[in-house]
Formats: C-alpha cells, structure tokens, sequence
C-alpha cells in the first residue's frame, strides 16, 4: 500500500525533514538520555521548534495553532520526530494537557497553562500507575479529600516517566470513595513542588529514569481541578486519545534498522542470506505497523475515536521489540553489550542502547491487556 500525501503536505514534510537534518549531530544519538547534555539537547529542539511554529501547530488557531491541514502536518512531524530521534520532553504538555485543557479547562486554567506550555516551559508527567493499579487503573487508590478551597492528596504513584524534572503533574486522584472503580475519580493539574511531594528515582533496565511520586498531606488548589469533579477517569480517557497514533514510534525503529544495516554493509556481514532477511523482515513489519499508525490518524482526522486499532499499533510495538532484539544479537554479537564511552562499543554504543531498549515492553499495559481489547473491541469477542 502506498500513501499518497496532499502535495501541501508533502512539501512541509520536505521542509521538516531538511529542518531537522540540518539541526542533527550524530553524537546527539548516543547521549545518556538522562544526562544533562542530553536534556539540553532536547531543550533546544524544543525551541527550534517553537521559532518555526511546530510545536503546538495542532492546536487551534486561537491557541497559539497552525492551519486548517494541522491535524496532518501534526502526524508528518511526529513521523519524522521519531525518524530523526528528537528528544520531546515537552511532549505530554503539548500532546496531551494542552489539548485537554483546550477540550475541558476553565478560561482561567487556559490562560494560566497552555502559554507556559506553547513556549516549552513546563515537562509535565502523567501520575496514573499506582503499586496497586497498572493494568487495572480502575483499582486506583490514591485520595484527595476537598477541604475548603484545596483538596487534600495522599497516596503513591508508581513508574512516573519525567517525574525526576517535572514541573506539573496530571494527577489521577479518588476523590469520591463511595463511588467505584471508574467513578468517583478526578483529574488535577498539580504542581510538583507542592510541599508534600517527595520523587524517588527508580532507573530502568532500559537506561531511562521512572519515579515513585508519594503524596503526603498535599494541598492542592481547587482550581487545579481539571474537567467535571469524578469523572476523571472518563476525562483521562479523551486526554489520552489526544496522541493515539504513535506514530514517531515505526519512524524511530526505521532509523535505527538502517543504522544497523549499514554496520552489516561496513563489516561484510551484508554478504549473509540470513541477516539481509532478517533486517527486510522487519522493515516489512515497520511498514505495516507505520499503516496501522496512519490508521488511526485517519480515524482521528475524521473524528472518530480509535480503540482497538490504537491498540494493535501498540501491539506491534510490543511484538516488534524481541524480534529487534534478537537481530541486534545476531549482527552484532556480544559486542551489542559494550556501552558508551568505551572505545570498543558498536556504533558509539547506540547498539547497546537498542539492545536496552528491546526490553521496554510494559508500558501502556502488558502485551495480553493489550491483547484482550483487540479480542473484545475489534474482534467483539465475549470478555470470558
Ligand atoms: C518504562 C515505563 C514507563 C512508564 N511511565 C508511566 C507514566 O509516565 N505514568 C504512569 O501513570 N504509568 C507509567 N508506567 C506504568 C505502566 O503504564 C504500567 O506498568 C502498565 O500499565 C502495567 O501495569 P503494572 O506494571 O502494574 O503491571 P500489571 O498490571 O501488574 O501486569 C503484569 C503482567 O500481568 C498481565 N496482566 C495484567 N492484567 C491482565 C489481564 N486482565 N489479563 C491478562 N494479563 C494481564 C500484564 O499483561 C503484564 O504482563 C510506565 C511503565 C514503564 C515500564
């Protein structure tokens, strides 16, 4: 199959695409993601692309948003974001609360949010998983109780990406115990230095930086309440729809295919049948799972709300990342495990960063949640 674009689009993708070669350095590509130069590597970025009107050209006009064609040069710039490897720590605020706040927030919540986020200002973090609630977010525990004109929060929240620098949390928080599971659950845009926050790291196999976020005794303003109290998780699902197609994630793994590819050209390992096949395989499987993500855009373009096909764009995902896994194994060998820094380590360690990499397989829910709303929602099969 092949996607034809408008020629409007084809042309900004041209643009973005010789944009961000020119803005890329190669040694970008095997930083530590959680050291500093790294992060202000992605800082940068972010401001290249505020100067050019990307970073926020997918929301409307009136909020700092680009042309009538946004929703399609927003998809062709994720693509190529992902292609091109660019860091997004802004990138739950402009993906995900800005256009949340533009859909539920008050005029105050508005104003006082989404400039701070359109200039890149803010990393904010999603404060959902919980050590009781993963898969089962329904289970969530976490309370904030309204005392006058704060609510008052307590409870853990478990594996937060960002939670190390983010400046505000979109913090999922029980705040109607007699209602259950998904009732009685609010949504809040909370600050992370409120006193009461406490971050623990927890570094991940694959190289990036999770944190626990306890609350204790947090007083959070009542006008952080974001969307109709207790119908929070109602609110979150619609947030989360924002950014459903995923598609930065096929792009990526392209690049990083080819990159492999081309070690294989350099060491003469080309010459075998097996791994040529192999690295066709799973260009092939890129391929269909970068259709799956245009899927779900075109859903989204028409207004319609993608469920299991979002679903099964991160069922490639997952499926993918063993396969890729064993390739980097294959081609490379033990070397894959030699990291940065050492003057033996393949493609200037970014093999071994791929290697970690393949295992980040949990996120989003495991491979058979995933799985069982395939079977339920696209499939219509019974839930037992
Ligand atoms: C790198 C990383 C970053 C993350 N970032 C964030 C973040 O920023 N914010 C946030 O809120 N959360 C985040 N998470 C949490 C993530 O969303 C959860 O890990 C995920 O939802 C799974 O929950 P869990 O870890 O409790 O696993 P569990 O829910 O305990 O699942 C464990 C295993 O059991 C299986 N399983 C569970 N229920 C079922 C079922 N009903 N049927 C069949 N199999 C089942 C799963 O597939 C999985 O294999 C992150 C996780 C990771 C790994």
């Amino acid at each position: 199959m092949i996607i034809e674009f408008d020629p409007a689009i084809e042309a900004f993708k041209r643009e973005v695409a010789a944009a961000f070669q020119s803005l890329q350095r190669p040694e970008w590509l095997s930083l530590d993601p959680e050291c500093e130069a790294y992060l202000a590597h992605g800082r940068q970025m972010d401001l290249n692309l505020i100067e050019r009107g990307w970073y926020t050209l997918h929301w409307p006009r009136e909020y700092g948003g680009g042309t009538t064609d946004a929703f399609m040069r927003h998809a062709a710039l994720r693509e190529l974001e992902g292609y091109f490897r660019v860091p997004t720590f802004g990138g739950h605020g402009r993906y995900i609360v800005g256009p949340a706040l533009i859909e539920f927030g008050t005029p105050e919540q508005k104003a006082t949010y989404l400039p701070p986020i359109a200039r890149g200002e803010t990393v904010i973090c999603l404060g959902f998983t919980e050590p009781n609630a993963g898969s089962d977010l329904a289970a969530m525990e976490l309370k904030a109780t309204r005392q006058g004109d704060y609510f008052v929060a307590n409870g853990s929240k478990l594996y937060i990406t960002y939670g190390h620098y983010a400046t505000s949390m979109l913090l999922a928080a029980r705040t109607d115990a007699s209602q259950k599971r998904h009732g009685g659950v609010s949504l809040f845009l909370m600050d992370m230095d409120l006193p009461g926050v406490t971050v623990n790291h927890l570094p991940c196999l694959t190289g990036h930086m999770v944190n626990e976020v306890h609350l204790q005794d947090v007083h959070i303003p009542a006008s952080a309440l974001l969307g109709e109290p207790n119908r929070g998780f109602y609110h979150m699902a619609t947030a989360l729809n924002f950014e459903r197609s995923g598609l930065d994630l096929p792009a990526k793994y392209m690049a990083q295919l080819e990159d492999v590819a081309e070690y294989a050209r350099q060491t003469g390992l080309w010459r075998r049948s097996s791994i040529r096949e192999a690295v066709g395989r799973l260009a092939a499987y890129l391929e269909a799972w970068r259709m799956v993500c245009w899927r779900v855009v075109m859903l989204q373009a028409r207004g319609e709300v993608p469920t299991w096909e979002a679903s099964m764009a991160q069922l490639y995902r997952k499926d993918f990342n063993p396969q890729f896994g064993k390739l980097l194994l294959e081609v490379v060998g033990p070397q894959c495990l030699i990291e940065r820094g050492d003057p033996r380590a393949v493609l200037a360690g970014r093999v071994e960063w791929y290697l970690r990499e393949s295992f980040n397989n949990h996120g989003q829910g495991g491979r058979f949640v995933t799985r069982n709303v395939i079977a339920r929602r696209g499939l219509n099969l019974p839930r037992d």
